[in-house]
């Protein structure tokens, strides 16, 4: 068995890894674009009537983004969880409306992808010619999932995974080990994270102290995940002040909310929902203004969505705030603000007079996480290191050669491996 790099290596995001049997059967796992300073980059080619199968780990688009294009001229079978499903159309759908000059595919493709694409839930076995193809619970976002080849050889492919419980999941399934070979994430292969309890109680002690002083709390937080996931901490810990939700995390939500199968904290994310106000337009936006409360909106990192309205609107009184809830790119609003305190937005700079705070609530396995992981799943196997800074990716496949008894790799794009 061959497998091959076509993106996502030693880089975040754009993951595409080609499995070629020796019978010629070909599975694709992801296809993901990587957006960088407003250019969408695309990873390498693939044909897609030479493909088998295209596996989705999940929703995101450095892992989803550059699927609809087999679906120009083809149809090529594709799997994925109906939350993935559900999610991916959503984002793909912005993507097209943010980019579409960028972009070979339309509205067209992106329904064709997501009408004809195979929903399979976790732990059903997949048959394709010669392979078996099964998934696991990622514990990334709802419906993530890892992937299990198996075929004249096994692969385990972790996709985006954490083994860290969360509100909304709960944590990575961990399989048993055995593999010839492992592909692993190494977006934190350089960092712990915080203990979840004490980032959780960070949050809500940021944003209580600004309403408790009269200003609007304002949590810039990604639609997929990370919104819902804020706002399910405010209620868990009786947070007894408004909260809003804002943008496209409002549509995510309403997924979530008929995706049982894929939350594990379905009710209380149904009891969030009931508590949280939903804003609908402009109208309740200026009106929410005027009184002390929390609005938890896209984007993440400030880049855009009603996040940025918001931060305009609030910056000049000192009794405001913005709490960041994850990692942000460098060169970002986000970590502009970060830096100096100042908002650049398309109208020039714009002075943050609040307090500004970040707490990195991850979906992604940090150091501690990703050695307890491999020690358990990677024993005996070649493991590749991808989905990171080079240093994370050569970090963590350094580590893994002389702690696990395993063979790192830190794979090279374009380039094939025999396992
Ligand atoms: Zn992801």
């Amino acid at each position: 068995m061959e497998i091959e790099f076509l993106g996502g290596a030693r880089e975040v995001g754009g993951n595409a890894v080609l499995i070629r049997t020796r019978s010629g059967t070909k599975i694709l796992l992801d296809y993901g674009v990587r957006i960088e300073n407003d250019q969408v980059i695309f990873p390498g080619h693939v044909a897609p009537k030479d493909l088998d199968a295209v596996v989705l780990t999940h929703a995101h688009l450095d892992h989803s983004g550059a699927i609809p294009m087999f679906f120009i001229s083809s149809s090529p079978n594709s799997l994925a969880t109906e939350a993935t499903y559900r999610q991916t159309e959503v984002l793909l759908r912005d993507m097209h409306k943010l980019n579409a000059d960028q972009l070979v595919f339309g509205e067209r493709e992106i329904k064709k992808m997501i009408d004809r694409g195979k929903r399979v839930h976790y732990h059903e076995p997949v048959r394709v010619k010669d392979v078996e193809i099964e998934l696991l619970d990622a514990g990334h976002i709802p419906g993530s999932a890892q992937v299990v080849i198996n075929a004249e050889r096994t692969l385990l492919y972790s996709g985006d995974f954490t083994t860290v419980r969360t509100k909304l999941l709960r944590g990575a399934e961990v399989p048993s080990g055995g593999f010839d070979a492992v592909v692993v994430e190494s977006t934190y292969a350089r960092e712990d994270h915080r203990p979840r309890e004490e980032l959780e109680r960070s949050v809500l002690e940021s944003v209580k102290e600004t309403v408790e002083s009269g200003g609007i709390a304002l949590v810039p937080a990604f639609s997929v995940a990370r919104s819902q996931e804020v706002a399910m901490i405010l209620k868990a810990r009786n947070f007894s002040y408004s909260v809003y939700m804002d943008g496209m995390a409002k549509d995510i939500t309403q997924i979530y909310l008929e995706s049982e199968e894929y939350v594990n904290g379905i009710k209380l994310l149904g009891q969030t929902v009931e508590w949280v106000r939903f804003v609908r337009g402009n109208r309740e936006r200026e009106r929410l203004l005027e009184r002390p409360s929390v609005v938890i909106t896209p984007a993440g990192m400030l880049k855009g969505g009603p996040a940025v309205y918001y931060a305009k609107s609030i910056a000049s009184d000192p009794r405001s705030s913005i709490t960041l809830v994850s990692f942000q790119v460098p060169g970002s609003a986000g970590a502009k603000l970060l830096e100096d305190g100042v908002l650049y937005f398309d109208n020039g700079p714009l002075k943050f007079n609040g307090r500004v705070s970040q707490f990195k609530l991850s979906a992604h396995a940090g150091r501690q996480e990703l050695h307890d992981y491999l020690r358990r799943v990677a024993e005996g196997s070649k493991t590749f290191t991808i989905h990171g800074e080079p240093e994370s990716c050569e970090e963590l496949a350094s580590w893994v050669t002389s702690e696990v008894g395993a063979e790192g790799i830190n794979p090279v794009k374009g380039q094939r491996y025999e396992i």
